[in-house]
């Protein structure tokens, strides 16, 4: 799994440089995640006919911005003109989405479809192509996550992909409500494409 040879449309360089440049962006713990997310994404990718170097190369790159400052974030929001309703949101909203354009100048991936697995990884979305469903589970059950019904997600995640996408986005949705947390708005639409659809 660990040797792939990225295809040079998706990146320049061996998986080895890639690991090195993340590693320099992020906290060796939040590297041991995102090589617990790859991992996950890999064998997700096998199961489901999904393109395993990109299933990889998303896995290892959906996290890297997640360190940025909140200066960084709106800095790249202005300059890139993404929606200024970014602005009202915060890291954890914009790893994803604004972290896909650091990703894209800083580790020159220009592959859609790797970026838009990395936008939608937090809160998913009513469109998700495979390969955004594959990281977004990935995250959510890479071997490093603790919560009580992680077992679970793993179980559902190796038998149906979409309804490991409603099982995540139902649990992410109701710990942000029990906590009190704002709810991002693409969150509920992926709630009412894939948690009200699928089941
Ligand atoms: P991580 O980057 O590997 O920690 O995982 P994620 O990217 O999936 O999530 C980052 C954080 O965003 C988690 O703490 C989630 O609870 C939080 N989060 C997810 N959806 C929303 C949302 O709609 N609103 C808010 N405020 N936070 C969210
Ligand atoms: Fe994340
Ligand atoms: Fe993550």
């Amino acid at each position: 799994m660990f040797d792939l040879k990225y295809h040079k449309d998706y990146f320049a360089g061996s998986r080895d440089e890639l690991c090195a440049k993340i590693q320099q962006s992020v906290s060796t713990k939040r590297y041991q995640h995102i090589l617990g997310v790859e991992q996950a994404a890999v064998q997700l990718a096998q199961e489901n006919n999904v393109d395993v170097e990109k299933a990889s190369i998303a896995g290892l790159v959906h996290d890297y911005a997640k360190e940025r400052s909140t200066e960084e974030f709106k800095r790249v929001i202005k300059k890139k003109h993404l929606d200024p309703d970014l602005l009202k949101w915060n890291n954890f909203i914009w790893h994803g989405v604004v972290g896909a354009e650091i990703i894209a100048d800083e580790l020159k991936i220009d592959d859609e479809e790797i970026l838009n697995a990395v936008r939608r990884h937090t809160v998913g979305s009513a469109v998700m192509t495979q390969l955004d469903k594959v990281v977004y589970v990935a995250d959510f059950i890479e071997k490093g996550r603790v919560f009580p019904d992680v077992d679970f997600a793993r179980t559902i995640a190796f038998n149906n992909l979409d309804q490991a996408v409603a099982f995540e986005t139902k649990h992410t949705l109701q710990y942000l409500l029990a906590a009190n947390k704002t709810i991002y708005p693409a969150a509920i639409e992926t709630y009412n494409r894939w948690v009200v659809a699928v089941n």
